[in-house]
């Protein structure tokens, strides 16, 4: 194996040159004008040190990896109680449906779909206002970055308020069955400032260091290993939506995406790794991020399935 910073910008290499970009998400404005030639890396090592390539310093929208930290709080927050609301099984459908809802009474398949990072906001809204809950995110994903310059994209917040009809279905249906309490309007303007949460792929690899290490951060407990553990079990059989067990099968890590293009990895006791490139597999997933982690995968055995 090479050093990771030469695998490292050997694949930002590859993926800068690759015709099949996949295809930016349009469906708000803020995101549908980032060109699709952006391609940034970022891995950070158990032992501290941070390789990075291209476009690892700009921020763009990490959308749904943001549930990963939304699940994190609301397990601080109520615990192993949070499964009598949400489920722990792959949906096999996309991102925003609402077909299982209706035969599963309102009940999420999982955190990482849309319905349920909606109840998982509504959990945290059982105990805090929504700006506390979003001040609460915040001061989360900073600490956890070490980065006090972490913001929340107003317009992306916006935009995904004006557009977001398909939310609002999902959260009034599940309101419908009782598994969302609080007012429907307050829920959302939660969940979808957690979705403009802005940040590079650097500041995201070093956000995902608790995953990475069982729960730590620099040596510091944020949650214990148990939870960590089972978050990245979470992460590998759910975190891509209806291509989970493509993207299990590809790289063999947990992991979490977003329609902004991100994906943050984790090779537990390894590194955490985050990748960006904007334009869109079929299933919301970035397509050459997927394809820049499955390089990084095979030239590093970093899958959890390699033997030790
Ligand atoms: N804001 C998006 C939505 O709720 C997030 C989807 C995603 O990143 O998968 O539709």
């Amino acid at each position: 194996m090479g050093s990771i910073a030469a695998i490292v910008a050997e694949i930002a290499e590859e993926m800068r040159g690759h015709e099949h970009r996949g295809k930016v998400a349009d469906y708000i404005p803020p995101l549908a004008c980032v060109p699709d030639s952006k391609f940034g890396m970022a891995v950070v090592l158990h032992d501290g040190t941070v390789h990075v390539a291209g476009d690892a310093d700009e921020p763009f929208s990490i959308q749904s990896i943001s549930k990963v930290f939304a699940l994190t709080l609301a397990l601080g927050a109520v615990g192993d109680q949070l499964w009598a609301r949400v489920g722990r099984e792959p949906s096999g459908s996309a991102f925003n449906s609402i077909v299982q809802l209706e035969t599963e009474h309102g009940i999420p398949r999982n955190p990482f779909i849309n319905a349920g990072a909606i109840v998982v906001c509504d959990v945290l809204l059982g105990r805090l206002q929504p700006r506390e809950a979003i001040g609460q995110m915040l001061r989360f994903v900073r600490m956890v970055a070490g980065h006090e310059g972490i913001v929340i994209d107003e317009a992306v917040a916006r935009a995904e308020q004006d557009t977001g009809f398909r939310n609002m279905a999902l959260a009034n249906y599940m309101r419908a069955f009782g598994n969302v309490h609080a007012p429907v309007e307050l829920v959302l303007g939660t969940y979808f400032h957690f979705c403009a949460l802005s940040m590079s792929c650097r500041q995201l690899a070093l956000a995902g260091r608790y995953l990475m290490d069982d729960g730590r951060t620099e040596g510091h407990s944020v949650i214990s290993a148990r939870r960590a553990r089972r978050i990245n079990a979470l992460m590998m059989s759910c975190g891509h939506y209806d291509n989970s067990g493509d993207f299990a099968y590809r790289i063999g890590l947990p992991g979490k995406s977003g329609v902004g293009g991100g994906i943050l990895a984790v090779a537990p006791g390894i590194a955490s790794i985050a990748v960006w490139s904007p334009g869109l597999n079929p299933s919301g997933n970035s397509h050459l991020g997927q394809l820049a982690l499955e390089r990084l995968v095979h030239r590093t055995g970093w899958s959890v399935f390699e033997p030790r």
